[in-house]
């Protein structure tokens, strides 16, 4: 620690460069603080920290992290109270650049695993980034030894020791999170493919702001048909709506809050923060957002259960496309979501391709289905159920021709829900019942396709491996810029800096010895969930944030071919 501020006092006044020197291990009376990687200038990347100290300091109650998903809550909470620490301590900018900036990342309203706050081995690790104060590029010492032995000394002991934390809510994150994932398993044993709790806050304060609506907001609250109830580890018995597996549809007026629940429903796979208001809406963890994505480039799927006979002959076994429309994306997000074993499809009208979606009877008497290449999601819907155990839950205020083909119909009237099954059933005219369903064309199947592994290759100009996020929507990995704009239940730009280095560890390990990008993604994901993200990277980061398979696939999908 001292010898940190002799080596402070050497280096003041000399040229950026000589912070270099400061790189090393640092021993403090309750942690020990490395300086992991120095910047190069005060503009560039901050500088990269860690900071270590042994539960014997930091005292935190053990039955926080017994199990993996605790550890999982509480590596969250401490994250954020480190944030909240810095915001408190931290002096903030000085001098130019990025000086005296003091950073961790945490998640937003989920709960994501990370790598920036670690619970490992009877000792909390925190990964921060310094920017590393400067005057031009002239080092100010005094300001990063105010940094060193004033703020960190504070954001340590407010941020990770226990006595000084709000032990209350920490523990009511951790059995919050706990009893999230506990609901989740639940589901599918009970042949549901949601659950949405009553008294659940669902609508968000902007479509860019994630946190909950404050005012007039109305609570969830299941029609009693379809209601039921759980026990939860620490909760106790909850009640609210149980979507159950099949075709599920939701309908009502415009306004009146079906994109809400759907989006929701699509936030399911992750588990949320106490006071989000969706704590205890989950959906099963392989459900899949699926949309139209025009102009998305489209690589070798067979989209022919869906397009079939396309002008000029065009191959929709094997169907490429730098330049998808409208109803080639949203086949396409289908095929490729079933082909990652996705077990629920949530599609929005709103976000789809009205040709895909229906094809109503007076269209059909006018172009003949010989003539017509797509052979809607209408008719397709319950075979995909029934053949591969897969539930769609659509939103679908616009046409009745859905009914015939659901087993659950939902409304939202002023954002009350409805089951209104039975009188959506009576309006089906028997004889309306899918005729063109006799002449389908072959059943889907779960594709067994691989990318090709030239595509993978992580090379940019001189760079051997290039990988970086530019933003959450944008992966450029070699010579590819990866558009992720429409993966909709990608929600954090760690998880698309991890998709990077996945995609790359992919290639490198699993690509060329298993048959199929599901098997060989599995087998990637697998590895990084045994061993932690750390392994992805060959530096030490707090950047990166674990997705999920689906959106590792879509980042792939999405690599144009050229
Ligand atoms: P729809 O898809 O039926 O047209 P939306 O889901 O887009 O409707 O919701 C319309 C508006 O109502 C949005 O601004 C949303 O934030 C708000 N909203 C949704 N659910 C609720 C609710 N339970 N209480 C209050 N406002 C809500
Ligand atoms: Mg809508």
């Amino acid at each position: 620690m001292e010898h940190l501020r002799t080596q402070l006092k050497n280096i003041d006044g000399k040229g950026y460069k000589a912070y270099k020197q400061l790189e090393g291990c640092y021993h403090f009376q309750t942690y020990s603080l490395t300086i992991d990687h120095v910047q190069g200038d005060p503009f560039a990347q901050p500088s990269r920290l860690s900071i270590l100290v042994s539960n014997e300091d930091a005292l935190l109650a053990p039955e926080l992290f017994t199990s993996k998903v605790r550890r999982v809550a509480a590596e969250d909470f401490l994250a954020r109270a480190v944030a909240t620490a810095i915001k408190k301590h931290a002096k903030g900018d000085r001098g130019i650049g990025k000086s005296g900036e003091i950073r961790i990342e945490t998640s937003g309203q989920q709960v994501l695993v990370r790598n920036s706050l670690l619970i490992e081995a009877g000792s909390i690790e925190a990964r921060i980034t310094i920017g590393l104060p400067a005057a031009g590029r002239t080092i100010l010492a005094k300001e990063a030894e105010d940094i060193f032995f004033i703020e960190l000394p504070n954001i340590i002991a407010q941020g990770l020791f226990f006595s000084n934390l709000d032990q209350s809510r920490f523990k009511i994150h951790v059995e919050s999170v706990e009893d999230q994932d506990y609901l989740r398993k639940q589901l599918l044993q009970n042949k549901l493919s949601a659950f949405v709790a009553d008294n659940a806050l669902l609508p968000r304060q902007s479509g860019i702001d994630d946190r909950p609506l404050q005012k007039n907001v109305i609570p969830f609250l299941s029609p009693e048909s379809l209601a039921c109830s759980f026990t939860l580890p620490n909760r106790g018995k909850i009640r609210g709506m149980g979507i159950p597996c099949g075709v599920t549809l939701i309908v009502g007026g415009g306004f009146h809050g079906k994109s809400t629940l759907l989006h929701a429903l699509e936030r399911g796979v992750y588990n949320h923060i106490p006071g989000d208001g969706r704590e205890l809406v989950v959906s099963d963890r392989t459900a899949v957002k699926v949309r139209a994505e025009d102009n998305r480039s489209i690589t070798n799927i067979n989209i022919s259960p869906f397009i079939d006979h396309l002008p000029f002959a065009r191959d929709t076994n094997c169907f490429s496309t730098e330049n998808g429309s409208g109803s080639t994306s949203q086949a396409a997000n289908i095929i490729e979501a079933l082909e990652d074993e996705a077990t629920l499809l949530l599609i929005d009208e709103d976000t789809s391709a009205s040709n895909f979606m229906i094809r109503d009877q007076r269209m059909q008497q006018l172009v003949t289905n010989a003539k017509e290449p797509i052979t809607p999601f209408l008719h397709r819907v319950q075979e995909i159920h029934t053949t591969l155990g897969v539930s769609s839950i659509i939103v679908m205020g616009g046409s009745g021709d859905y009914f015939e083909v659901s087993d659950t119909v939902i409304m939202l009237d002023s954002y009350t829900a409805l089951d209104v099954t039975l009188k959506a059933h009576a309006l089906v005219d028997e004889k309306s019942i899918q005729k063109t369903q006799s002449s389908l064309a072959s059943l889907l199947k779960h594709q067994v396709r691989r990318p090709n592994i030239e595509q993978l290759n992580p090379a940019r100009g001189r760079k051997a491996v290039s990988i970086d996020a530019k933003s959450k929507i944008t992966l450029l990995y070699g010579h590819h810029d990866i558009d992720l704009s429409k993966v909709e239940q990608l929600i954090d730009i760690g998880q698309t800096r991890s998709i990077g280095l996945l995609i790359y560890f992919y290639a490198t390990n699993y690509a060329s010895s298993t048959n199929s990008l599901n098997a060989g993604l599995k087998m990637a994901l697998a590895a990084v969930e045994e061993k932690g993200l750390d392994m992805l990277s060959i530096w030490k980061t707090g950047t990166l944030a674990l997705p999920r398979l689906h959106e590792v696939a879509a980042a792939i999908n999405r690599i144009r071919g050229k």
